[in-house]
């Protein structure tokens, strides 16, 4: 198959990590005949510098153009201060909202050698394997109006949904979960909520469609408290913007790394953004230990939801999980009796494994 990628570096460590996917993805290219074809350009803090915009025109329209889209991070100390719309992370919603990527998808999976760096028990983490799918394009966060009002004395903060956004990140997620354990965990408040009796009406509707999943609607408070105690129990959950904010990140707990945890913004039609849930960690840039395991498993993502290469995605992922198993690792992990290397030594340990694997 052919397909182009648009690459987004960014800023900090993300220059580093693309580099990894790239070529891991490439060694791919060559085992399993594809020809995957990579143009870069500017994001973030970066393209501030560069374009004096955090997304240039030039960079959404490639992505326009491309197959599908893999980012680095964007962000850093030097542009804290600079006015709201020359930020970094204005970048990232930016083109968020310009490419519709409504459903935003983050698999939480425990890395058996990683096991012991969680904070929760081992035998509490150690079979979890969930999938959240968060709404990413309304909810509170898109609002409209966020005002004072009394004299600053007095909010607003709207929670907007329409049936047509729940339905289709409903519907979405039925999808994941029929492809996986078929069991679906639909998180509201919906005993307090307007919003979430909507939410739980289409979940409801929708279930006929998919006959083989079971449904399960749990409180988002209640949700909170399940994930670290019992995240066995869950296979894919589905949630609303701000519900699906913190729940993913509560959940990054399970695995006991930030460096670890991939992530996809997906539109309708498939198309997607990948990137890794962690930052640009400026602390770390430019010093070649930076982790590039969440990026590789992001081009993993890409590979699965945009291009339907099941078996090239495993292959990645099992890469992952065989490098950590031989004890390689980069200084953010702990792996007792392991082997501390670089980046570009844990990206050529990935690409061995791929070039061994076929
Ligand atoms: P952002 O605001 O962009 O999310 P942040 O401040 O929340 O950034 P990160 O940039 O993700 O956080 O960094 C948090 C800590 O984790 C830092 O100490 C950083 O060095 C470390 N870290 C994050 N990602 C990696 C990685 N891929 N490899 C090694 N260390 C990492
Ligand atoms: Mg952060």
């Amino acid at each position: 198959m052919k397909k182009h990628i648009v690459l987004l570096p960014g800023d900090g460590i993300g220059q580093e990590v693309i580099h990894s996917a790239q070529g891991a993805l490439t060694a791919l290219a060559e085992e399993y005949n594809h020809t995957f074809t990579f143009e870069t350009h500017d994001i973030g803090g970066t393209a501030v510098d560069l374009h004096e915009t955090p997304l240039p025109p030039s960079t959404l329209e490639a992505c326009k153009n491309a197959d599908a889209v893999l980012l680095g991070a964007v962000g850093g100390p030097k542009w804290d201060n600079y006015p709201s719309h020359l930020r970094p992370e204005k970048g990232l919603l930016a083109i968020r909202k310009e490419l519709g990527l409504f459903a935003n998808l983050r698999p939480v999976k425990g890395f058996k050698k990683l096991l012991h760096a969680s904070p929760l028990k081992e035998e509490v983490v150690k079979d979890s394997d969930l999938l959240i799918v968060r709404e990413l394009t309304g909810g509170l966060y898109f609002g409209t109006p966020s005002e004072r009002r009394d004299n600053g004395d007095a909010v607003v903060d709207t929670l907007a949904y329409t049936r047509h956004e729940i339905e289709r990140i409903v519907d979405n997620a039925f999808k994941y979960a029929q492809i996986r354990r078929k069991h679906l965990t639909s998180v509201d408040k919906a005993n307090v909520l307007e919003s979430s009796k909507l939410w739980r009406e289409v979940v409801e509707e929708k279930k006929a469609e998919y006959p083989d999943v079971t449904v399960v609607h749990q409180l988002v408070d209640s949700a909170a408290m399940k994930l670290i105690t019992n995240p066995a129990s869950f296979d894919v959950i589905v949630t609303e913007n701000m519900f699906g904010d913190i729940l993913s990140d509560e959940a990054s707990v399970l695995t006991g790394s930030l460096g670890m945890l991939p992530s996809a913004s997906l539109r309708e039609d498939g198309f997607g953004l990948y990137e890794p849930v962690h930052g640009s960690a400026p602390d770390i840039a430019g010093q070649g230990i930076a982790n590039p395991l969440a990026m590789i498993l992001s081009a993993s993502l890409m590979l699965k939801y945009s291009f339907h290469m099941e078996k090239e995605a495993a292959v990645l992922e099992e890469a992952v999980h065989s490098v950590l198993e031989d004890g390689y690792h980069t200084g953010d992990l702990h792996i007792i009796d392991g082997h501390k290397v670089g980046t570009e030594e844990l990206t050529n340990k990935i690409i061995e494994f791929i070039k061994c694997k076929n």
